[in-house]
């Protein structure tokens, strides 16, 4: 495995994998890497012959007062973690690798960032679509890997893909979870342990919500107020959102008749969480790639 924070190095790697015939799997990650990224990891190494993984905390997409200080950097962890996870290539820059100078240009991905978390993270989606699209032009991969647990995330940078006609297939991989149910996440560490264990609720509330529609239930409100009760009774927690939205425009929906996307942010003690279950109108589980 290589290992280099410079993007002329990228450039250079990549283009000998390239000059061998080599398709090119890319996973983005900010590190403290866990069973959900590795998930990812082993998607690409099926797929591709080359494997590159970066780790960049990426400032812009933190809103201040978030945690981009306190995000969790176990980079030594994280080498030895991709190394076993057969990644050929790990690219870990600077922020003054990645932004040398002052930036003029943003990449905005309208309508499909106004909902969910764009309503609480002013300026986040902006920040994720403009480091991946940067991290594309480094890295220049064949397919791209991301995660269902950050559905919105997965669904803007595919639209961003499709509307700037950039050569990269991206897939979207199924969430990874603890055994409780609790998505796995690299901010599930800032938890103690008894808001470790309260956290499960989100995925309890989350599955009561598929229970409802598959006995019929097709009302929104109705689902949202019950897994609304369902969270706040298992202890103290601040709601960002409960959302039933439609899972090809991010918007929300009154009443249940096409595939929905439910979402939920809630902070824990010091963590905020999200997670969400994609169903169809009989509570069936939607696989999106
Ligand atoms: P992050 O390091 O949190 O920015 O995540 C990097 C990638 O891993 C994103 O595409 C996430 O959606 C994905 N990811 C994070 N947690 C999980 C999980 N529990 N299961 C599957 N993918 C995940």
């Amino acid at each position: 495995m290589q290992v280099t924070g410079k993007i002329l190095e990228v450039r250079k790697i990549i283009s000998s994998a390239r000059a061998e015939g080599k398709r090119i799997g890319f996973v983005p990650t900010m590190g403290a890497l866990h069973e959900g990224h590795l998930s990812l990891i082993k998607a690409a190494g099926a797929d591709c012959d080359f494997v590159a993984v970066s780790i960049f905390v990426n400032p812009i997409q933190f809103v201040p007062g978030e945690d981009y200080e306190q995000y969790p950097r176990p980079i030594e962890d994280d080498i030895e973690k991709s190394r076993r996870a057969g990644v050929s290539l790990l690219f870990n820059p600077s922020v003054d690798e990645m932004y040398p100078q002052e930036q003029l240009t943003r990449v905005y991905v309208k309508k499909l960032t106004e909902n969910l978390c764009g309503r609480f993270r002013e300026g986040h989606f902006e920040g994720v679509t403009t480091v991946v699209t940067k991290l594309f032009n480094i890295v220049q991969p064949d397919i791209s890997y991301f995660g269902q647990k950050d559905a919105q995330q997965a669904l803007v940078i595919k639209r961003m893909v499709a509307d700037l006609n950039m050569p990269i297939e991206i897939k979207i991989r199924p969430t990874i979870r603890e055994r409780d149910g609790l998505a796995m996440s690299s901010r599930n560490q800032y938890l103690n342990e008894a808001q470790r264990k309260q956290a499960c609720c989100l995925y309890q509330a989350l599955c009561d919500a598929r229970e409802m529609i598959r006995s019929g239930e097709k009302k929104s409100e109705h689902i949202i107020k019950r897994m609304s009760d369902i969270i706040k009774n298992a202890g103290p927690c601040e709601i960002d959102y409960i959302s039933i939205v439609d899972t090809e425009t991010i918007e929300d929906v009154e009443q249940i008749n096409k595939p929905v996307l439910i979402a939920l942010a809630v902070k824990i003690g010091p963590a905020r969480l999200i997670d969400n279950v994609i169903v169809d109108s009989n509570g069936n589980d939607v696989i999106i790639t």
